[in-house]
């Protein structure tokens, strides 16, 4: 009594672990200034070298190693780096990657990656900052699409879980939240969805995920410039309605990845209003145009929607992954993922204390910080900025399409609305000489389009989606596929 037991006993302690922290902070610091300066680097001078390599043999061999048991030097496994895997990433840094829609990173981004990692904050939830500024980043979101300040978002890996989640959103709205015990064979009715023709795969895919089924997603077929077909729209849903079944969501495509079409999202809305859908909208990259004075008309109706799914990874050059779901009614979007767990529960005060966390609106409970990438990089760029290279990318799109048109070589595919030119050898049928071109051009490391398949053939598809895209690129590009055209 009156003696104060001291907190650990000595005797008592444990042997001491060593903590997996350098035991020589000083040269640990020194090989860490070097390899960010190496990664700062490569992005400074990532022109001079290929856009793409092949991963040599004796490289994949290098990665079936057992597993290391003991140590190794820092600046050992940085040599690794350097020789192994920075050569033969998939190149999407580079001002001659085209190939389907990729963002390009900034070095802003590349701080931002470190430091969130030394922070290694979970922002799955609990009254920390973390979630203070995933929160600011759906508050900028709302602004820049014209939602409530109200709406509630969270970051996921990207576009396609974001559509996912919406889909499930859409679902609750439509059933009643009883649906997430119950499950859908407690229905006597089955849910149908509409998107267009050319919405994205993940689409399907999340219909399938959400036990849905994708045979009741109608693919609306698309007028000459890509949108959903208005009339065939109504048609489809009048059919559902007449056969017994259950419309719950309307999905529209804002920048669809064949070409960058845009459904008509004012009509959509109209439609859904009226049919008491939900609207759901993949803006993956499109909803971004919303940043660009010029282009932000694209996107007439988007303010309208109940959710949008978007990726800041994409056009806005966040490093991946980034993905995000912006939903009008936070009420909802809570009710169809909030769940309660002893080991979860909320105290007035503290560290477990606020009623929002983000586990609650969306399936991950561990997430990292994507908020900080996304902050920072807004912070220090600015949104007209983003906005400005959005327009840019256009300009350089609009650039290739009008070299095309004037080509005797080649021919255009599809409209350019946006920033994607699909392109054919001319009078190219089936595509077999396409796709050469463009394996030729990747393996010489001189621009990495993709292909796509567009009216039965496959064509060469350019997607300017890089910051860093001149219009010299765009000129270097046409030029080397002009001389392989020739070879072919
Ligand atoms: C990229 C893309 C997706 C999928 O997004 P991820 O971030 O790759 O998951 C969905 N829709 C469209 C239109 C896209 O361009």
């Amino acid at each position: 009594l009156g003696q104060v037991a001291p907190l650990i006993r000595p005797a008592m302690a444990p042997a001491p672990t060593p903590s997996l922290d350098p035991a020589d902070w000083d040269r640990f610091r020194a090989a860490a200034h070097a390899a960010l300066d190496a990664a700062l680097g490569r992005l400074e001078h990532i022109a001079d070298g290929p856009v793409w390599r092949p991963t040599p043999d004796q490289v994949r061999g290098a990665f079936a190693a057992p597993l290391p048991r003991s140590p190794r030097d820092l600046e050992a496994v940085l040599g690794d780096v350097d020789a192994l895997i920075a050569p033969f990433v998939v190149g999407n840094t580079h001002p001659r990657f085209f190939g389907w829609a990729q963002g390009a990173g900034t070095p802003v981004g590349v701080l931002a990656e470190l430091v969130a990692a030394a922070l290694n904050a979970n922002c799955g939830g609990r009254d920390h900052v973390g979630p203070i500024v995933e929160r600011q980043i759906a508050l900028w979101a709302a602004e820049a699409f014209g939602f409530p300040a109200e709406s509630s978002g969270v970051f996921v890996t990207g576009a396609s879980q974001a559509n996912f989640l919406g889909l499930l959103i859409a679902r609750d709205a439509a059933l009643g939240h009883t649906v997430r015990s119950q499950g859908l064979k407690a229905e006597a009715t089955q849910l149908t969805a509409y998107a267009s023709a050319e919405a994205h795969g993940c689409v399907r895919q999340a219909m399938e995920l959400a036990g849905v089924g994708s045979a009741s997603l109608r693919m609306i077929d698309t007028d000459a410039a890509g949108a959903m077909r208005i009339d065939l729209l109504r048609g489809a849903i009048a059919a559902d309605r007449d056969a017994g079944l259950t419309p719950f969501l309307l999905v529209g495509t804002a920048g669809a990845v064949n070409f960058g079409a845009f459904d008509d999202l004012d009509t959509l809305a109209d439609i859904s209003a009226a049919e008491r859908l939900w609207l759901h909208v993949d803006g993956a990259f499109g909803a971004l145009t919303a940043l660009s004075p010029s282009l932000r008309p694209l996107t007439k109706g988007l303010e309208r929607a109940d959710s949008v799914a978007f990726d800041f990874h994409k056009w806005a050059h966040v490093p991946y992954d980034a993905g995000f779901l912006l939903v009008r009614d936070p009420a909802m979007h809570k009710a169809t993922f909030a769940a309660p767990a002893a080991y979860l529960s909320r105290t007035p005060r503290g560290l477990a204390a606020g009623e929002d966390w983000p586990c609650d609106y969306g399936p991950d409970l561990s997430r990292g910080f994507r908020a900080l990438k996304v902050w920072m990089t807004f912070q220090t760029l600015g949104a007209d900025a983003i906005g400005a290279a959005i327009e840019a990318n256009c300009a350089a799109a609009k650039r290739l399409a009008g070299r095309i048109e004037a080509s005797t070589l080649f021919e255009l595919a599809a409209p350019v609305p946006l920033n994607i030119v699909c392109f054919s050898l001319c009078g190219e049928v089936g595509g077999a000489r396409n796709r050469e071109l463009v394996m030729r051009l990747q393996e010489r490391g001189l621009a990495a389009p993709s292909t796509t398949r567009i009216d039965g053939r496959e064509v060469i598809r350019a997607a300017i989606f890089n910051h860093r895209t001149s219009f010299a690129d765009i000129d270097a590009f046409l030029e080397a596929a002009t001389a392989i055209a020739i070879e072919l």
